[in-house]
């Protein structure tokens, strides 16, 4: 048994997540979780949401609510749609908390203390009318590179070239329009470059990452610029330095408090859970494993500044919280577009998690995040293609079996069948589902989900052959071998059960139930209202207790367990969902 850290991307909470988010860094780390759990390692998997920066500022101003009422709403709506996919969650918390400004402030305190932050003085945009600074984003002008009209103040999205705002040609506000004037502002710089050598020098080290991120990360190093840590903002992590501590416009830079999340989160569920030193087993202990999920977009906070933050804070002398891991593996999918195109909530080109979940099962797009999501080459949801996958797969393959094999048993039995004695046929079918346990599990383990519910549905065709080619309904004369076929038929049932649990939680508790089964089989993740631990305030939570559930081991059925005539497990669906959900992304 091994420590093992999941650590989960931060959804942003300036609004509903889609199923593109979802897909990405929710259900991948969940399913890896969940296999972890029954191979029997103590995992720990944390994230929240991610709630400052300006563009909660940007859009709280422009509902007129404050940036805390605004990211409320949105952390409430996300802990929900996660609880409603059954993420487990150890905690699932959120960046406005006590203890993660805490956290974060010892991490900039520590990295300063160890010569890795610089003060540089920039020259930062401003809005006349309102005397806010204008971050980087919100500013718009012409390319000075490529003549482009509307590239960004931080790049340009033609000519993909890094730009400031005081480079653009004609630059406005993206906000009102006005022309923004530069002013210059002080500000705290990571020193990246400081930490080239041993960025590279621990990549040479790492093992099993996709060739992707690899190479990305080895890039980005050769090219690494001090960056901004913090911003012109009220909106954020105040800076924990004499001069800067009291003062209400400068912050921490998002992207720098939320990647400290992973750690703020890991001490609070320590805190929480009554032993507050405990999360140390995780980031301290040098056999403890550490994953980290996210989409591509996000792998240079992951396998770049934050190892980097890390070094710095551990070394040459470590704050007081001690040195800190480095990240086992850095694991980045890529994107999910829908019917052909981008995801965008302001184009409609979209579907929330909380819509999915009104009308679909929560397993029914697990599935097809596992089985056709962009592990590892974008690829494209469709409404016909998630129809089908149900409808042929879930439905025909896995679903019709649960459904034959327990209705013929429980009709001609009442209850789980004896065997008799074992044909060649009946000991070839048992051998090829236990040996999923082997080839399923190395391959999540992996993280090849793609090909882990690949093989075991394949394993789930060859029991659905062994169904048709014994045809236990062909034996109404010799009761005691059709009794011997049932028997079988049920063992290879709850074993793929158990190799299918880690990506279809839900139905392999139900799956379980209908087998006579008692009690967990696949745990669920809770809502919890807790107390901020430091000032007071309430919020909602996500954790659970993940001990209880199946281990990833063969388990012999019973002979004279009860069994009654089950309801499918799966929905088939209409075809007409598929016209149905076309015109709602035209609406
Ligand atoms: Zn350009």
């Amino acid at each position: 048994m091994s420590r093992v850290l999941a650590a989960v991307a931060w959804p942003y909470a300036n609004g509903p997540r889609h199923i593109g988010h979802v897909s990405g860094f929710g259900v991948p780390s969940d399913v890896f979780s969940r296999y972890m759990r029954m191979a029997g390692h103590d995992v720990l998997m944390v994230s929240g949401t991610d709630e400052h920066g300006t563009p909660i500022q940007v859009q709280a101003d422009a509902e007129g609510v404050t940036p805390r009422e605004l990211v409320d709403r949105y952390n409430r709506v996300i802990v929900e749609d996660l609880h409603g996919l059954g993420l487990t969650y150890d905690l699932f918390t959120r960046t406005t908390t006590g203890n993660h400004y805490q956290v974060v402030q010892e991490l900039f305190q520590g990295l300063h203390d160890n010569g890795y932050i610089i003060a540089k003085t920039t020259l930062g945009a401003r809005s006349p009318s309102t005397g806010r600074t204008l971050p980087d984003r919100y500013i718009e002008g012409t390319c000075p590179i490529c003549g482009y009209d509307s590239a960004r103040g931080d790049q340009c999205d033609n000519c993909g070239n890094q730009l400031d705002p005081d480079q653009l040609i004609n630059p406005r506000s993206k906000i009102n329009g006005e022309t923004p004037e530069f002013v210059e502002t002080e500000h705290f710089f990571l020193d990246l470059p400081a930490f080239a050598d041993q960025l590279n020098a621990w990549l040479d080290t790492r093992e099993g990452w996709r060739p992707n991120v690899l190479k990305f990360s080895r890039n980005l190093i050769a090219d690494l610029q001090p960056r901004a840590i913090t911003r012109d903002l009220e909106w954020g992590v105040p800076i924990p330095l004499d001069g800067w501590r009291d003062r209400d416009d400068k912050r921490i830079y998002v992207w720098f408090d939320a990647v400290i999340g992973y750690l703020s989160a890991s001490i609070e569920w320590a805190r929480r859970s009554g032993d507050p030193e405990a999360w140390r087993k995780w980031w301290q202990d040098p056999d403890a494993e550490a994953f980290y999920f996210m989409g591509k977009d996000n792998i240079v906070f992951h396998s770049v500044i934050w190892p980097s933050i890390l070094l710095g804070y551990s070394a040459p002398k470590p704050g007081s919280l001690g040195a800190l891991n480095l990240p086992t593996e850095v694991v980045s999918s890529e994107y999910l577009t829908m019917e052909g195109k981008k995801f965008s909530s302001s184009r409609r080109v979209v579907i929330y998690v909380r819509d999915f979940l009104q009308r679909y099962d929560a397993d029914a797009l697990r599935y097809f995040i596992a089985v056709a999501g962009p592990e590892a080459t974008d690829t494209d949801f469709t409404w016909s293609e998630f129809r089908r996958r149900n409808n042929d797969e879930l439905v025909a393959g896995w679903g019709n079996l649960v459904n034959r094999s327990i209705s013929m048993a429980a009709k001609n039995f009442g209850e789980i069948p004896a065997a008799g004695e074992l044909t060649a046929e009946d000991t070839a079918l048992l051998e090829a589902v236990r040996a999923g346990f082997g080839s399923v599990g190395d391959l999540l383990a992996k993280h090849r989900q793609k090909a882990g519910i690949t093989e075991a549905m394949r394993i789930v065709g060859e029991v659905n052959k062994y169904f048709s080619d014994q045809s236990p309904w062909k034996l109404k004369e010799d009761k005691a071998r059709m009794g011997t076929v049932l028997h079988v038929a049920l063992q290879a049932v709850r074993d793929c059960n158990t190799l299918l649990t880690p990506f279809l939680p839900h139905a392999a508790q139900q799956i379980h139930e209908l087998l006579g089964g008692t009690g967990v089989h696949a745990p669920m993740p809770r809502i919890v209202d807790v107390e901020d631990l430091d000032n007071g305030l309430t919020y909602p939570v996500l954790t659970g207790d993940y001990k209880d559930g199946a281990t990833w081991t063969p388990e012999a059925i019973v002979a004279g367990t009860p069994l009654s005539a089950p309801t499918p497990v799966f929905k088939k669906l209409d075809e007409s969902i598929v016209e149905e959900e076309l015109a709602r992304l035209q609406s």
